[in-house]
């Protein structure tokens, strides 16, 4: 099952030790499950781990990492598998699969909620949502939840209830060494400060403890602009929500308008600007906020409705497929000047694919009323983020896409404000983690070194511990990734 090479040696070694207590399941290659268990939501990312530990329990994930860590194996760990960067996965070394691990528990008095490591978002808003409460996360419901959180999470409720990691009570880890740590306000706080935006630089989590919100249902209104229209919407935009109230959510993408009935004749495969707003205050006064923001829009290209939770949560699951190829960067602005917009919208005219598009969020709100330094979250004031996500199917055409996002970004980036937000970072952008955390940097550095001396956790947006150079050279013998 192995072809016995140095590295195919050591995993074996690992698969016979973890054989004799491990719950959940073990896959190699050969094995009648390890084909579709290789396969992340990035259709780019085509690696082969040398096993595959799908966990049932904490006990696996802490043998897992006491054995792969004793003995230098390259470890990736996995919850939803939405890694952009495709971290998650591996050559050669060990996957530790979470996905069996997806037990949510709600109390609903005490508006909490505790979910395991390998929930998706979709796990913990069904079992939230049975008693008319929510946990503010991500906007696609197939998303993995422990990456999105661990990198912060932002979705359609962070202006009125924070980012993910922001609505965080506590965590459970277990570190390399396999031991449990619990961290909180109280217990092992510079870890619980680390989390909350530092990603999977620690450990594995095996638990989140959560603030729960009441809300069962949120106005959706949406709208297409057409191409000739979109420098007036963006600067409409841009001023409207700098005092927009923390109930509206209004984000646009700029995109090639779909061919479906719901879009009229003219704008299909016509450059557009989509506005999805959500407003989550009374129904009394949405109409205030809402009606001049659609009146930006086609008239004839304009919904609005009450829609549950439930069903905007999942709305885009299916504008994303797990297999297709995807690659993306990403960056805030301060301000919106006349200048990007213009150059926004040339790119617009050459977007590369139907399902390729540049997504505009404005963030404020409660997330940016939490203060800079109480989380490892990177920046949280400047308002405007902006993601260009390449989508697209065929292998010949990666180049095209890759070209094209690169391209524009650098042509927008000295317009930024510098910082990225880590949970939208491509494979070749590790030079731009230390951008992200920026002030933040010496103290994740400082937690790092504490809790992962030997940089085994380091299939991330890696923070290297302050003596990284030695744990390189202890890799480079044993496994490549
Ligand atoms: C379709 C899609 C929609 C998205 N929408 C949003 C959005 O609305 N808002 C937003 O903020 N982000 C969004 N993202 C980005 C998303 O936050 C990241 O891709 C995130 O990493 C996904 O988490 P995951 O658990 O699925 O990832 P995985 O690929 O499983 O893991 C990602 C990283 O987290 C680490 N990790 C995973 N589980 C654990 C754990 N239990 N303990 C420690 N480390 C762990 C992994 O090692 C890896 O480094 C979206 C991504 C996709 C693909």
């Amino acid at each position: 099952m192995w072809n016995g090479s140095k590295m195919a040696e050591v995993i074996e070694e690992t698969y016979f030790a973890l054989r004799e207590r491990f719950q959940g399941d073990l896959l190699w290659p050969g094995h009648h499950n390890y084909e579709d268990a290789c396969a992340i939501w990035n259709g780019m990312v085509a690696k082969k781990p040398g096993l595959i530990a799908r966990c049932a329990e904490v006990g696996d994930v802490q043998n897992a990492l006491r054995i792969a860590s004793a003995a230098g194996v390259v470890t990736a760990v996995r919850c939803g598998g939405h890694s952009l960067a495709g971290f998650s996965t591996c050559h050669g070394g060990l996957v530790i699969d979470l996905s069996r691990m997806r037990q949510v528990t709600v109390d609903a008095d005490a508006r909490r909620a505790r979910f395991a490591g390998g929930c998706l978002l979709g796990s913990i808003d069904n079992a939230t949502q049975r008693v008319g409460l929510v946990f503010p996360s991500g906007v696609v419901s197939h998303t993995g939840a422990s990456g999105l959180v661990l990198g912060g999470g932002t979705g359609w409720l962070t202006r009125r209830f924070g980012l993910s990691c922001d609505n965080v009570e506590g965590f459970i880890l277990v570190t390399a060494d396999g031991s449990i740590v619990h961290c909180n306000a109280h217990e092992s706080p510079d870890l619980f400060w680390a989390l909350r935006g530092g990603g999977g630089n620690f450990g594995v989590v095996t638990e989140f403890d959560v603030r729960l919100h009441p809300l069962a249902s949120v106005t959706l209104a949406q709208g297409l602009s057409s191409e000739s229209d979109v420098r007036r919407l963006l600067q409409f935009w841009r001023d409207f929500m700098a005092d927009a109230p923390i109930d509206l959510k209004w984000n646009i993408d700029l995109r090639l308008g779909p061919n479906n009935k719901e879009v009229p004749g003219d704008l299909q495969g016509r450059p557009v600007a989509s506005s999805s707003l959500v407003w989550t205050g009374s129904s009394e006064t949405a109409d205030k906020y809402l009606k001049p923001a659609l009146s930006m829009c086609r008239p004839d290209s304009v919904s609005s409705r009450v829609v549950s939770f439930i069903e905007l949560q999942t709305m885009a699951d299916s504008c994303f497929p797990h297999g297709q190829r995807y690659y993306t960067k990403s960056g805030y602005f301060a301000c919106l000047d006349d200048a990007t917009i213009d150059l926004l919208l040339a790119a617009m005219v050459s977007l590369p694919s139907a399902e390729t598009q540049i997504e505009l969020a404005y963030l404020g709100g409660t997330a940016s009323q939490v203060h800079a330094g109480e989380t490892a979250f990177g920046d949280r004031s400047a308002p405007f983020i902006m993601n260009l996500l390449a989508n697209w199917s065929e292998a010949s055409a990666d180049d095209a896409h890759i070209s094209w996002i690169r391209g524009l970004f650098n042509k927008l980036r000295p317009a930024m404000k510098p910082g990225v937000y880590v949970n939208f970072m491509s494979d070749d952008e590790q030079d731009r983690v230390q951008e992200a955390y920026r002030e933040r940097w010496d103290r994740l550095v400082a937690v790092k070194t504490k809790y992962d001396p030997q940089n085994f956790f380091r299939l991330n947006q890696n923070v290297p511990p302050s003596h990284s150079q030695h744990t390189v050279d202890k890799w480079a013998n044993t496994v490549q990734d």
